[in-house]
């Protein structure tokens, strides 16, 4: 037996991987590289009707974008049924599990006679084999579940890593079926065999699973199994305080990958959302793994900032290699049917002010594509006072070397020569130009346009 540090995820293939699992995932990995451990990808397809092919690649592809890499897996939990159906076997042989043959028409008389009691409701253990009890006659007609016996008195506790102390009484808790009539296992059991098979440490996951865990230390505990740590990562909260779901925006990492999110910023800003060190918000990758040893886990829900995420993109964005940014920006183009070639030597002068590669984008696409100014900024800066300037405009730059003095002297000589003031005649230049009334300083925007796309566009006044 090895103390090795061993972490895992296991996530559903059922959608997107979610921001929560990808916190979740990262805080393992991250836990497992301090000290020099392992982490595990596992896949948890056991919902058959809802798993597919298509999430466990979309899962596989937003683990590879965060550079979250595993040491072993994926491994799926449908290739693993004989482990399963072996160990409940054992179980079942020394009566730690038991057939249960109620039907769901059955479960449901026996729950409304328990509200009608004012009980909680629960399995009633009629199937459980007890000293001295004489079980019914098993049913020819019904395929049984498996139901785990799950110890009557007693209390479960464990000191949870984000949590503390967290204790459960075993009365409060009911015999959990364990596998299913069709013989594929339970959540519960599954994992539990897994964790346990994988040699898992230190089981980091979302709250929405704290309830199961005690069921999980009890299975455990039944197959002599020793325990891993656990660590109950309190939720994410949206924006409007309310469970970060899919009808409140994004929440998939693939999502924010279309968006224009860096994997650096998502990196940095997802383990800052529910874990601290000091006063840092902006690290790298290797200051994570270096400071992230399990301890700082905030015990309290996140809450999401859509605005401090941008915030932290724009940082990592402003900081990227050209070449790298220039790779994501001509992806970002081509998304939208736009060829570009050599981007860097135009996204320099607007990286600075936008959050995300799609803004950038926005700006760039300008160089590549032509640009459609709406009829109100036509109205609003193309007046009837400016328009008079543009063939003197045009002529002048026709004529002139094609470098930012030059063109900010023959935007000056037009002013002078029209008595024109220069925001009049740099917004109708930005509207016809660059599709839009604000832009960086407009002599090093045209700089950087071709001349003859430049007297095109304004001739189109
Ligand atoms: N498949 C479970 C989920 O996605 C895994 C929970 C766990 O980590 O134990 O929520």
């Amino acid at each position: 037996m090895t103390n090795k540090i061993r972490t895992r995820i296991a996530p559903s293939p059922t959608g997107f991987l979610h921001l929560g699992t990808a916190r979740t995932a990262l805080y393992s990995w991250a836990f497992a590289r301090h000290f020099g451990g392992e982490f595990v990808l596992r896949i948890e397809d056991t919902d058959v009707a809802r798993s597919t092919q298509d999430s466990v690649d979309q899962i596989l592809a937003s683990m590879k974008w965060l550079g979250l890499d595993y040491d072993e897996g994926p491994i799926y939990q449908m290739q693993r049924l004989d482990r399963y159906r072996a160990v409940i076997d054992q179980l079942i042989a020394e009566g730690k599990a038991y057939r249960c043959y109620t039907t769901p028409a059955e479960l449901d008389v026996m729950r409304d006679a328990q509200k009608a009691r004012g009980e909680k409701t629960h399995y009633d253990g009629r199937w459980r084999p007890e000293p001295g009890k004489q079980l019914p006659v098993p049913p020819v007609d019904v395929q049984a579940v498996i139901r785990f016996a799950n110890p009557k008195d007693g209390v479960v506790t464990w000191d949870d890593l984000c949590k503390g102390p967290i204790s459960i009484a075993n009365r409060e808790i009911d015999d959990l079926i364990i596998m299913r009539a069709d013989g594929v296992p339970t959540y519960n059991f599954a994992v539990v065999v897994d964790d346990w098979d994988m040699r898992i440490s230190h089981v980091f996951r979302g709250d929405e699973h704290v309830n199961n865990t005690p069921w999980q230390i009890n299975i455990f505990n039944a197959l002599g199994a020793p325990l891993p740590l656990f660590g109950h990562v309190p939720v994410i909260l949206g924006d409007d305080g309310q469970k970060l779901s899919k009808r409140r925006g994004a929440v998939s990492v693939t999502a924010y990958e279309e968006n224009g999110f860096l994997p650096e910023a998502m990196l940095n800003y997802l383990a800052r959302l529910g874990w601290s060190h000091g006063d840092e918000e902006l690290f790298s990758r290797e200051q994570l793994v270096t400071w992230f040893d399990g301890s700082h886990l905030s015990k309290s829900p996140a809450q999401w900032d859509a605005a401090k995420l941008g915030w932290v993109n724009a940082h990592y964005l402003k900081t990227l290699a050209d070449d790298r940014l220039a790779e994501l920006v001509t992806a970002q183009l081509q998304r939208r049917g736009i060829v570009a070639t050599d981007v860097a030597r135009v996204t320099g002068l607007f990286k600075d002010r936008c959050s995300t590669t799609v803004e950038l984008a926005d700006w760039v696409a300008m160089y590549y594509a032509d640009v459609h100014p709406t009829a109100d900024d036509l109205a609003a800066h193309v007046t009837e006072l400016v328009k008079p300037a543009l063939p003197t405009l045009r002529d002048k730059l026709f004529a002139a070397e094609w470098n930012k003095a030059a063109i900010a002297a023959a935007i000056k000589e037009t002013l002078a020569a029209h008595g024109l003031k220069m925001p009049q005649l740099a917004h109708a230049i930005r509207v016809l130009v660059c599709g839009r009334p604000q832009t960086p300083s407009i002599d090093a925007v045209l700089e950087l346009f071709p001349k003859q796309t430049v007297l095109t566009r304004l001739q189109r006044a």
